[in-house]
């Protein structure tokens, strides 16, 4: 009788444990609600472009903010790698704020959706974040680098990329960033890669911004990376960042390194293509203990300790570098690679407005531009 007793509550225990990891489990495949500004004017699907990721989770979502003035159009690309949350969350803020004045806006916010939906595993990231707004605290998801395995499955033991042919670890065959320009019948990940390639072309998009963090040993930090084709952009826009107080690098894409959004978009399409990197302790691998705070504070000790060393690519101290540093750094570096592209192309300006300074940004925090509305 004793026993029976211990086995139903053993049942019930297990029971219950399934079913909150369940329910957490398809909460997981559920969109954030995003609130658009009041500029926005349609929003469209990817699968428009490419009717075979209909009904997948690589559809995603397409901001469009159409200033009804003749000019050119800007693609922000926001969610490639989403165990990077500066990415995601500048594409969030910008398009939850901006207003345009003349051309045209488009924002991809979960460009790999699929990578938003797990974790990495052995990392211990978490598996949320919060925001403190006026109204309380605004959730949001830490992803994964690569595509969901539930959604690609299994990796190769090497990854072939097309078209180049160039070699790479397996699971870069589900790194959105290593699988441009895609394929149509290609893998889901390269379905994706595919689609937002095709939508670019159909949509005669001038400048392509993709926005990544890296971890504070990465030597492509702090960056703008251009094709050569947006290459005199991408230095002005440098160069006013610099005036400006804001230290950025100048990364020219290599010509060899095949997959990435600014070497084959740049290559396939006629945009011009650049990407930016901002500086995320959490992606690191000298970090210490990994939890939400961080994500939001930048400040670790362990790398307190690389730093006193001379083993981080970016000044590092006990200010940490918080996520309004990193969104800060992506809003300027979108608005100045606008501005650039519109001094340099004055028969497509972009003007964009209503996204606030890397200064304002600082001293009004994230919370005042990711109010529920
Ligand atoms: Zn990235």
């Amino acid at each position: 009788m004793k026993s029976s007793i211990r086995a139903a509550i053993v049942l019930a225990i297990v029971f219950s444990v399934s079913i909150y990891t369940g329910m957490s489990f398809r909460r997981g495949h559920v969109d954030e609600q995003l609130y658009p500004s009041a500029a926005l004017t349609s929003t469209l699907k990817l699968s428009a472009y490419s009717p075979e990721i209909a009904g997948s989770r690589a559809d995603t979502e397409i901001f469009e903010f159409e200033s009804g003035t003749q000019g050119g159009t800007v693609l922000i690309l926001g969610g490639t790698h989403c165990d990077e949350p500066a990415s995601y969350i500048a594409a969030y803020l910008a398009l939850e704020n901006i207003e345009v004045l003349q051309g045209r806006a488009l924002i991809i916010p979960r460009a790999n959706r699929s990578a938003l939906t797990h974790n990495l595993p052995g990392e211990a990231h978490p598996q949320k974040f919060d925001v403190p707004t006026e109204h309380g605290l605004r959730s949001f998801r830490m992803g994964s680098r690569y595509t969901n395995p539930l959604d690609q499955w299994p990796d190769p033991e090497v990854y072939v990329h097309y078209p180049s042919g160039q070699e790479l670890s397996g699971a870069d065959s589900r790194n959105l960033n290593r699988c441009y320009p895609g394929r149509k019948g290609g893998t889901f990940t390269e379905q994706i890669a595919h689609a937002i390639a095709t939508f670019i072309e159909a949509e005669d998009v001038d400048l392509v911004i993709d926005l990544h963090e890296a971890s504070l040993e990465y030597p492509v930090i702090n960056a703008i990376v251009a094709h050569e084709r947006a290459m005199d952009c991408a230095a002005n826009a440098v160069l006013e960042l610099q005036l400006e107080g804001l230290d950025f690098a100048l990364e020219p894409s290599p010509p060899n390194y095949h997959g990435l959004s600014h070497r084959e978009l740049g290559d396939h399409t006629s945009c011009f293509a650049t990407l930016m990197e901002s500086a995320n302790v959490i992606q690191g691998r000298l970090r210490g203990r990994t939890t939400p705070e961080l994500v939001l504070t930048g400040h670790d000790p362990m790398y307190m300790k690389a730093a006193q060393i001379e083993m981080t690519r970016v000044p590092y101290d006990s200010s940490g570098i918080s996520l309004e540093v990193r969104v800060g750094r992506h809003l300027a570096g979108m608005q100045k690679l606008i501005s650039s592209f519109s001094g340099l192309n004055p028969e497509k300006q972009i003007v964009i407005s209503g996204l606030p300074s890397y200064g304002e940004l600082l001293e009004r925090k994230l919370g005042t531009y990711l109010l529920p509305k």
